[in-house]
């Protein structure tokens, strides 16, 4: 399995920057997690966007989704162009109802509704889901493929119900949107990035790459904060290939 960071930032990017998205590829299988902004540009350097098997959505925050609706005109401009005959699947949760509508586009760009503990098969991939802790209903995301599993944390707080998710993956990349003083400050619906590292040294994770990264936090403390509960926690950075 073969993983490409688009984009690493949220809620929304630096200069430069991109917000989240992550291309997951394993044999022919191509696979686009979340399409916040900037990541349908990163992805054209890797791949030809129509050649996309399907979008799995986290969660309809637009730092996840905002893609999306230039993808419709992408795969207008590509079924016309004959480089796709089929529609493109958008498998995706349906809360908040307004933006899921909006997700689909004519006969080219298609919605699966999933559910917070779906299974799924694409392609060579096997996808389960569990719910997360976040302002808005969001999922977790355990991709697996030739015996090995990728676990993505999406947006939540820290809570013990995602030990059991991450429990021996071969990489956790996990959301580190706070450093320990925006917890002691009240902020919710994030993790502090050593929450991170405590969620990876409890489910015993193979390898943690830290992301969701806010533009504002000195990425030396994100990492530092970390490294204090696993020691060997990584920021992900954006273009990097991560092989599994
Ligand atoms: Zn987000």
């Amino acid at each position: 399995m073969k993983v490409t960071v688009l984009g690493k930032y949220g809620p929304f990017p630096s200069a430069g920057g991109n917000c989240s998205g992550y291309l997951l590829e394993g044999d022919s299988t191509k696979i686009l997690i979340d399409c916040g902004n900037g990541t349908f540009s990163q992805l054209q350097k890797y791949i030809n966007y129509w050649e996309i098997d399907a979008i799995i959505l986290s969660h309809l925050h637009m730092d996840h989704i905002s893609d999306c609706f230039i993808v419709h005109y992408a795969f207008e401009s590509a079924m016309a162009l004959g480089k796709r005959q089929t529609p493109l699947y958008i498998y995706t949760l349906t809360e908040p109802y307004d933006t899921y509508s909006l997700l689909g586009h004519k006969d080219v760009v298609r919605t699966k509704p999933i559910d917070p503990y779906d299974n799924i098969k694409i392609g060579n991939f096997n996808f389960s889901f569990y719910p997360t802790v976040h302002s808005k209903l969001c999922c977790a995301i355990k991709a697996k493929y030739n015996n090995k599993v990728l676990v993505y944390s999406a947006d939540t707080e820290y809570f013990a119900g995602l030990v059991d998710f991450v429990r021996g993956c071969d990489l956790f990349i996990c959301e580190s949107n706070f450093i320990s003083q925006d917890l002691s400050l009240g902020s919710s619906n994030h993790m502090a990035s050593f929450q991170a590292g405590q969620l990876a040294r409890e489910g015993q994770v193979k390898r943690l790459k830290l992301t969701h990264l806010h533009p504002e936090k000195p990425e030396d403390i994100v990492l530092s904060e970390a490294k204090a509960e696993f020691k060997d926690a990584e920021l992900v950075s954006e273009g990097e290939v991560i092989e599994i």
